[in-house]
């Protein structure tokens, strides 16, 4: 079950339940049913019906040891992120799946006023926890919520300084849990699929200029910048840099070596594949001196 799949099964007793499991879910790991009764006010029949479906789709997990209790899920976090980007006017619908990283879902979504927007749902940790899902335990999952979370309030917060200097990336425009909404790249594809460019010299700059402005404007590396996190719409040329959480501060004892990385990679990535003569020690030179 996606987010998608799970946001056509939902009714508004259902999402009730899934905001108490989540209001409830620093104090039990599992919400006992009589917390759930209390705080929902739905009439217990009713209650337990929404229960069985929400568990049967695994949107819910039950636990019946030693008392009878439910918990979120990582598809319910998704439901109540998606579900309040809604209320609060940012979003309409949410459409295909764009892309799918190491550590994220991207979507199209789709606003009120029908304008396409990119929806990342951060997934912190996924690889490992696909290992061990078949023993997943509540501790880890929780934390990895959480980290999914703070992963998304890092990039959110990156995303907005380095729009507000004006640097090459997609603009932000909501947050909630998880999940971050920004502008739509249309027509861009990752720079690693190497499409043909009528101006590789402006992409290179682009994404030069993007690199110089986190690091001397905002005070930022992004530490994991390759062809990988460039987009670039090959009628215009334009580059932009994506892909923002794990960005150290300027200060961070590795800052310089990262951004002599970053840099490296760039800068080899447009030497081979477009042919363009640079060399990473003048690049990074020129931007730790400006
Ligand atoms: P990684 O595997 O590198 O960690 P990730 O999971 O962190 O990736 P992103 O790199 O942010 O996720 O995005 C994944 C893909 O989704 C991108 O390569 C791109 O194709 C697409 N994408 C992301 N943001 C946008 C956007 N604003 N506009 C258009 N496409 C986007
Ligand atoms: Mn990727
Ligand atoms: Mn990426
Ligand atoms: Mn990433």
């Amino acid at each position: 079950m996606d987010v998608r799949e799970a946001l056509s099964v939902i009714s508004k007793e259902d999402l009730e339940i899934l905001y108490a499991l989540e209001k409830y879910s620093n104090r039990y790991e599992f919400v006992p049913l009589e917390v759930l009764e209390k705080s929902t006010r739905l009439p217990l029949h009713v209650l337990e019906r929404s229960l069985y479906k929400l568990n049967s789709l695994k949107i819910i997990k039950r636990q019946s040891a030693s008392f009878l209790g439910y918990r979120l899920t990582i598809v319910a976090y998704d439901v109540l992120a998606i579900v309040s980007l809604m209320k609060k006017g940012y979003l309409d619908k949410l459409g295909e799946k764009l892309g799918v990283g190491k550590e994220s879902d991207v979507y199209l979504g789709i606003t009120p006023s029908g304008k396409e927007v990119a929806v990342k749902f951060h997934r912190v940790g996924r690889t490992s926890f696909r290992h061990v899902a078949r023993h997943r335990s509540y501790k880890l999952e929780s934390s990895w919520l959480l980290q999914s979370k703070v992963s998304a309030q890092r990039e959110f917060a990156a995303l907005r300084e380095l729009s507000s200097v004006g640097a090459k990336v997609p603009e932000p425009i909501a947050r909630s849990r998880h999940v971050v909404v920004t502008e739509l790249i249309k027509g861009a594809v990752e720079l690693s699929e190497k499409p043909p460019l009528k101006d590789p010299l402006k992409a290179f700059q682009d994404v030069i200029e993007t690199i110089d402005k986190a690091y001397n404007e905002v005070g930022i590396v992004h530490g994991d910048l390759s062809e990988y996190n460039v987009i670039v719409n090959p009628e215009t040329s334009e580059a932009y840099v994506i892909d923002w959480p794990q960005y150290v501060e300027r200060d961070h004892p590795r800052a310089k070596e990262l951004l002599r990385r970053d840099v490296d990679y760039v800068v080899k990535f447009f030497r081979k594949t477009y042919s363009i003569p640079v060399e990473t020690e003048e690049v990074y030179e020129a931007i730790v001196k400006r």
